[in-house]
């Protein structure tokens, strides 16, 4: 990586909307900044089709990352694909212990971690994660060719995997428990799809399988009941990826998510957070909210820089 001599002005540790405009910024801004991020794009790289970024009537996901990261490296940002394992604050100074185990040295940080998938804890989830279950339709749906599956979740991201998977699969069931709460244009495109089935349930209990998913168990006002299923899409929201965090003593709120004031910045002097990651910009956790937190974000650091160089 040959990153672990130089001292960097700022060192973004995510690679999503928050971080990759945070990144934007601070070039623009000439502070020297490096972003650490195993999924260049986050979560946004798994949307289909985004119709509410400003600018673009729809694109994908995957297209709009895309766009973020080319003019981050041509005003100048440096990307490292890997995980950030730990951060240590000595003297004025951080530390970025980084998968490979080199480190990277800044003056200060921008937290952009993102959000991780949340899980059902319920048997049978863990052994048949990558044979039959997945968190990412837009990866996995080629996969199911002509299957039959089931998406778990009353949401807009189990409605759009829903969407998604019908292009694929032969038959969707889509399993919620408690209210729907789908946005009226998905939930007219599910009622127009006759692929997809709505299941109410009171809850999901099991996958059942030997190598691979054969089926999946559920409660229902007629008791539990179980159907064969191929392959089951986990799509029930998502929590925050805050362990680094953790390691640097930073303040969160009870569900966890970074404390930030109105200028992205934490309780640790000279570490800012942006992103979904935070409790900015109301929770309303959109990427054109990312964005402008990372921006914030970039402009206190420089602000803080000036004042100390
Ligand atoms: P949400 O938090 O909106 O919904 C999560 C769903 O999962 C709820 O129905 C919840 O049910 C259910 N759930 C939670 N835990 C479990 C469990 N253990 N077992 C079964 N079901 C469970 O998350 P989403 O990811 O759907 O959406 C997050 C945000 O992203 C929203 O603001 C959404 O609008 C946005 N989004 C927009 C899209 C679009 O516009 N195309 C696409 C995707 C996301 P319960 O209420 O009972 O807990």
């Amino acid at each position: 990586m040959g990153e672990k001599n130089k001292l960097y002005d700022l060192i973004i540790i995510g690679a999503g909307p928050a971080g990759l405009g945070a990144s934007i910024y601070a070039s623009r801004y000439k502070l020297k900044n490096l972003i650490i991020g195993s999924e260049i794009g986050g979560q946004v790289v798994e949307a289909a089709e985004i119709e509410n970024y400003a600018g673009f009537n729809s694109i994908s996901g995957r297209d709009l990352m895309k766009k973020f990261q080319e003019q981050a490296e041509n005003l100048g940002a440096k990307i490292v694909q890997a995980e950030a394992d730990d951060i240590k604050k000595a003297g004025d100074e951080f530390e970025i212990s980084v998968g490979t185990g080199e480190k990277c040295k800044s003056k200060s940080v921008i937290l952009a971690l993102g959000m991780n998938p949340r899980k059902m804890n319920i048997p049978g989830e863990d052994k048949f994660i990558g044979k039959g279950i997945s968190y990412c339709a837009t990866c996995d749906a080629m996969f199911f060719m002509n299957k039959t599956v089931a998406v778990i979740g009353g949401g807009d991201s189990a409605a759009a995997a829903a969407i998604h998977l019908s292009e694929f699969a032969d038959k969707i069931y889509l399993i919620h428990r408690g209210r729907m709460r789908f946005k009226p244009a998905l939930a007219e495109q599910i009622k127009r799809n006759k692929k997809i089935e709505i299941i109410d349930s009171t809850g999901i209990k099991e996958i059942k399988g030997n190598q691979t998913v054969e089926g999946i168990v559920y409660e229902s006002a007629e008791g539990e009941k179980e159907i064969p299923v191929q392959g089951v899409f986990v799509e029930i929201g998502a929590v925050p990826k805050i362990a680094i965090a953790k390691n640097l003593g930073i303040k969160m709120d009870e569900q966890e998510y970074i404390i930030v004031d109105q200028a992205q910045k934490t309780n640790i002097e000279n570490v800012y957070a942006a992103g979904d990651v935070t409790t900015g910009s109301n929770k309303f956790r959109q990427i054109i909210t990312a964005v402008a937190e990372g921006a914030v974000a970039a402009g206190s650091a420089y602000k803080q820089l000036i004042t100390r160089n």
